[in-house]
């Protein structure tokens, strides 16, 4: 059923910056997103001030879930970087699974994969060469953020910019894109 838009605002309580929601949910519900950003649900009759209050009384947990958070994302970058071999073969092997949906495009040749050691970005396109390289730091990342970059590199082949017409096609492929995206913050 296409509902209308939840009605979002942000607010801040105890020095906590939250974002709250007005859905059909039965009570008020918080959560720490993988990004670290708080969001509270709360039922279409209550006000935004019990919202503040919630997350006055769940402060403890929040501040103790963030700190978790960031304790997990501190481990998963202190793995020790992958052979580039390996690396290379499961993002090739990746990279074959994507590639049917972009055959057309490409002119029915697989691209080249690369991969390198790359802090600031988790992969490059490059159009004219038909080519993408993929960070080795990408390989420690869940596998649901690893198919991201690979479908979002593979976009670039169709729109090789940031543009609005770029991330339809990412969306067109992966929905959840977002969700996604968010496990590389
Ligand atoms: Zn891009």
């Amino acid at each position: 059923m296409p509902g209308r838009k939840p009605e979002v605002t942000l607010r801040t309580a105890g020095g906590i910056n939250y974002e709250a929601a007005r859905r059909r949910v039965k009570n008020l519900n918080i959560r720490v997103r993988l990004d670290g950003s708080v969001a509270v649900s709360i039922p279409l009759g209550c006000s935004w001030a019990d919202a503040d209050r919630l997350v006055l009384e769940r402060r403890e947990w929040i501040e103790r879930s963030k700190a978790e958070l960031t304790a997990r994302q501190a481990k998963m970058y202190r793995q020790p970087l992958p052979e580039k071999a390996e690396a290379l073969a499961h993002f090739t092997r990746m990279s074959d699974e994507v590639y049917p949906a972009f055959a057309a495009v490409l002119g029915g040749q697989k691209p080249t994969i690369k991969v390198r050691d790359m802090t600031s970005r988790w992969g490059v396109c490059v159009p004219a060469k038909r080519q993408i390289t993929f960070a080795l730091q990408l390989y420690n990342m869940p596998a649901a953020a690893q198919i991201y970059v690979v479908v979002h590199e593979y976009c670039h082949f169709l729109v090789p910019n940031h543009s609005m017409a770029f991330w339809a096609q990412v969306e067109r492929i992966l929905p959840d894109w977002k969700a996604r995206r968010m496990l590389l913050k």
